[in-house]
Parts: structure tokens; C-alpha cells; sequence
């Protein structure tokens, strides 16, 4: 979440950095923030050391009209113990959606046995007011052909565009953060009236799909269930992560073959989105962005690969400048 939140912040930059403390300037909170007393002791709580928090994370902003991912959990995101349905992760984006005109929530196709997957767009009230002509526009931008090649008429055409942030959960149904950590996401990004928030809110459409894999998500609950009812046994892998393929279903857009990655795909490519940000869970401490190494496709231009290493770069320095240990990238 952490990661998510300077991505976007670098990208839509907030305000200007100052003199004093400048990072920390940067990510203020607002002074006048309600803040969710109960939730922030239970972040404290859980957190197995202080310095894996930062200011970013270490409070809950509180709300008089959105409920908090709480209200669905019975506990804060990421609460030992804890790992939801499919239906309990989606139906709090659609209380979200009921609560707050900054949320939409989108039907974006189903799986294999017929699990729904969606998208939620969170940004400000006029952004989600202007979604379509602002995708027509971003359509127009990402075919300069239908403009005749005109660059004063792109350059017009991005003054009055937004960018799409997209970020996607849960494509591997073992790496089991992700979902309740994107509902945190997405209520922060809802409520929280720090300036950095506040320009992520008016600068971009964020869009998050908290579980691409439904149907693994649901066996991988199935599994834990019985390993909590079962504590002194062995309890039984996944063969498959999903219906059909287990790890590599991440590798399937070269073909596919898999219905969530046509979702996906027709998501990512239906929102002309500037970003697909994929969460994963692998190696200790905090990876960012698998940038350095390659191999990456001779196809994909070399600034976009530029750019995607900016990012990761970034945010190994912002985080690690915040006091975070051990984050890295370049794998
Ligand atoms: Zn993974």
C-alpha cells in the first residue's frame, strides 16, 4: 500500500517540496483530519515493528459517512487470522460505492466458474463525472492516427485528459495481502484530506480490481479454513492456483487462453490506462517493481522501460528516505 500510495503521489505530484523536512512536508497529513483512534491502535498493534510503518500508513482517517474496511472485515485490514470471501472483499467496494460519490465500481467479466471480477474507479466526484468523454479522449491519444498526427491537437487533448492508474490484486491466489490491503487502499484514497491525497484524487483515476483470480481466491480461503480448523495437520497445497493453470496464469496474456486475462486486457486497453501496477508477494522485505535485469520485450519502447524504472527507483528512495528497511528492486 505503501508503494501504491508514493507511486501515485510522484506521478500526480502534490505539492512542492519544501525546505524543512521535505519528504515529510510532502506526505502531511491534514492538520484537521479525524482520525479513526480504534482502527490506528490495531495498526500499531499488529505491526510486528515500528519501523515497518510510516507516515503514510500510521494512522486510519475517519469518516462520518464512509465506513472503513472494519465494517466488513470485524477487524483492520491485514489482522491476523483473517482472510475474507471473494463476496465480503467485493461487496465492501460496493458499500464503498453506495457511500461516497468519489467510488465507482465496474462488472468487468467472470471467470472460468463464472466468479465475477470487477474494477473500482476512485477518484474526485467531477473526474467520475467526465469518465467517458475523458476514455474517449485518452483513445484519441492512444491512436494519434484518428487526430491525423497533430500535435497541437494532442497536446490539447492531454491538458483536458486525466490518466488511469490500474491496479490489480490477487492474480496469484497464494500471495493473500493484496485484496484486504486494497480495500485500505481505496478508503484512504476516498476520505483522507491530506494534500498528497487530495491530488491523487484530482489528477487521476485510480482503478483497482482487488482480485483478479476469483475462483483460486475462493479455494485458497477453502484451504486456509481447514488449516485453522486443523491446526496439527498437514494441510494441502493448491494444484492449481486457479480453474486451469496454478502459478503461471501471469504468464498467460502472451495467449490468452485464461478469461482473467482477458478481463484484464480488455480493461486495461477499455480505460486506455497509463499504468497496470500487478501486486505480488514473494521474497522478504519490500520489492518494488521488477526493474533492472530484464529481459524485457525488444518491442516495448525504450523510454516506457525508462519510465517503469523511474518508478520502482523512486519509490526504493522515497520509502526508504521515510525510514522503511529493506526495500529494493533491480532483480
Ligand atoms: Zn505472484
Amino acid at each position: 500500500m505503501q508503494r501504491v500510495l508514493v507511486s501515485l503521489a510522484v506521478l500526480f505530484g502534490a505539492t512542492s517540496l519544501q525546505a524543512a523536512s521535505p519528504l515529510e512536508a510532502h506526505f502531511a497529513a491534514d492538520p484537521n483530519q479525524k482520525v479513526d483512534a480504534w482502527y490506528t491502535g490495531q495498526i500499531a498493534k499488529y505491526t510486528t515493528d515500528p519501523s515497518f510503518n510510516t507516515q503514510l500508513t500510521d494512522y486510519l482517517p475517519a469518516s462520518d459517512s464512509v465506513p472503513s474496511p472494519a465494517k466488513a472485515l470485524g477487524d483492520v485490514s491485514g489482522a491476523p487470522n483473517m482472510l475474507p470471501r471473494l463476496k465480503t472483499v467485493h461487496d465492501y467496494f460496493r458499500l464503498l460505492e453506495a457511500s461516497s460519490p468519489r467510488v465507482k465500481v465496474f462488472s468487468i467479466g467472470r471467470s472460468e466458474e463464472g466468479r465475477e471480477m470487477i474494477a473500482v474507479a476512485i477518484a474526485d466526484e467531477k473526474l467520475l463525472a467526465d469518465l467517458e468523454a475523458n476514455r474517449e479522449r485518452l483513445a484519441q491519444l492512444s491512436d494519434p492516427r484518428r487526430i491525423g498526427l497533430d500535435d497541437a491537437k494532442a497536446s490539447e487533448l492531454i491538458a483536458q485528459s486525466v490518466p488511469v492508474y490500474y491496479i490489480t490484486g490477487a492474480i496469484h491466489s497464494n500471495e493473500t495481502g493484496t485484496p484486504t490491503s486494497l480495500m485500505e487502499l481505496a478508503y484512504r484514497l476516498t476520505v483522507d484530506e491530506a494534500p498528497y491525497i487530495r491530488a491523487i484524487r484530482s489528477k487521476v483515476i485510480t482503478l483497482i480490481t482487488p482480485v483478479v483470480e476469483t475462483d483460486g481466491w475462493e479455494r485458497k480461503v477453502d484451504v486456509y479454513n481447514w488449516h485453522r480448523a486443523h491446526p496439527d495437520q498437514q494441510f494441502p497445497h493448491l494444484l492449481y492456483w486457479g480453474h486451469y493453470v496454478a502459478h503461471d496464469n501471469n504468464r498467460d496474456a502472451m495467449l490468452a487462453s485464461l478469461a482473467l486475462t482477458r478481463n484484464v486486457i480488455d480493461t486495461y486497453t477499455g480505460w486506455h490506462a497509463q499504468v497496470l501496477h500487478d501486486l505480488h508477494e514473494s521474497v522478504p522485505f519490500l520489492y518494488d517493481n521488477t526493474v533492472g535485469a530484464g529481459p524485457y520485450n525488444a518491442w516495448v519502447d525504450p523510454l516506457l522501460v525508462n519510465e517503469w524504472q523511474q518508478i520502482g527507483w523512486n519509490n526504493v528512495d522515497t520509502l526508504t528516505r521515510l525510514g522503511l528497511p529493506g526495500v529494493f528492486t533491480h532483480g
